[in-house]
């Protein structure tokens, strides 16, 4: 099924995010993560690529295709394209194709500095109009609601992202934030900048010290007081800032659905019980609003 006919029957999609197991660990683990995440019911599940340069890209169409075949449940495959070329993104559309998935989130992954830079694919938007014109494929972007770290400010960030809907993609999945009123603000400046594509809200629950210092460092994401004080207020108790943390996404989760987002995509982490804490927490909030 492609995703933006699901976005035609539902009013809030719920989707999660699972990435490949490195290529040091057994490849079961990821499927007992799923087999987890399936008792959510999520609308999509997407398997990132090659995230963080572990490639791990080889098994992105992998667990994209059993989650489709034997699991049942609409995968979205992540494909980069800074260091691909057009051939081989021609051949994992093919793979991806002959195993029946039809959702593709196009992204121009980030600079490795160890890996070649053949030149075909610039920006997510040359690899979106890459795969339309391959066909066959719904196709999602990324956005950030606090501005890619390599944009010069918000304004050119969100006019950057309008090419990757004129190039076809049908749905944009948003970084992760703290502050819901990040998020408002870029609904706000997309509409403004003629992007009227469903955008779905990625919510990353922290849970401990080490994610957080991480997550700041990569994706350069501000941290609200409200967070900032959670943090040192539980930072050398785990199990408090645990509660703390899947407690701050689930009233992050429920303001948006108040608010009429689109979706949320859940980065699970590979961490179905974290999805699940949260799940049990915002389900009624979730089928409430696809009733109303
Ligand atoms: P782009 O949209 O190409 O943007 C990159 C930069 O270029 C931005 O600063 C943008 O403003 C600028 N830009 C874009 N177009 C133009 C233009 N025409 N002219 C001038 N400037 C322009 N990484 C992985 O490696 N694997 C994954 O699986 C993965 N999954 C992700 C999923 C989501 C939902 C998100 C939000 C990110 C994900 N990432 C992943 C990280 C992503 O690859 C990086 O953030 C990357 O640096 C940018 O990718 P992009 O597709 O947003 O790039």
């Amino acid at each position: 099924m492609k995703i933006s006919d699901i976005f035609q029957t539902k009013k809030t999609v719920f989707s999660l995010e699972v990435f490949p197991p490195k290529k040091t660990s057994k490849i079961d683990t990821i499927y007992d993560t799923i087999e987890r995440l399936s008792d959510l019911n999520p609308d999509f599940i997407s398997v990132t690529y090659g995230a963080g340069g572990t490639g791990t890209g080889s098994l992105t169409a992998k667990i994209a295709s059993d989650l489709k075949n034997i699991y049942h449940i609409e995968p979205l495959a992540h494909l980069t394209a800074i260091h691909t070329t057009r051939q081989q993104a021609t051949d994992i559309l093919t793979e991806l194709r002959e195993n029946g998935i039809e959702n593709v989130l196009a992204l121009r992954g980030d600079l490795h500095p160890d890996l070649p830079i053949p030149g075909d694919f610039k920006y997510a938007s040359d690899l979106t109009k890459f795969i339309a014109d391959f066909g066959g494929f719904d196709i999602c972007g990324a956005c950030y609601p606090e501005g890619h770290p390599e944009s010069e400010d918000v304004i050119s960030d969100v006019t950057n992202t309008r090419p990757k809907v004129d190039a076809g993609a049908t749905h944009l999945i948003s970084q992760l934030f703290f502050d819901n009123n990040d998020f408002y603000a870029f609904q706000d400046r997309a509409k403004l900048a003629g992007i009227n594509v469903p955008i779905e809200a990625g919510i990353m629950p922290v849970i401990n010290k080490a994610q957080i210092e991480r997550m700041v460092s990569t994706c350069g994401a501000s941290l609200p007081r409200k967070f900032a004080h959670m943090v040192s207020r539980y930072e050398n108790d785990p199990e408090a800032l645990f509660d703390a943390g899947i407690a701050y996404a689930v009233d992050q989760i429920i303001d948006l659905i108040a608010s009429g987002v689109d979706g949320i995509h859940l980065y699970t982490m590979n961490n179905p019980r974290v999805a699940h804490l949260i799940y049990t927490r915002i389900r009624k909030v979730l089928e409430a609003s696809n009733k109303a």
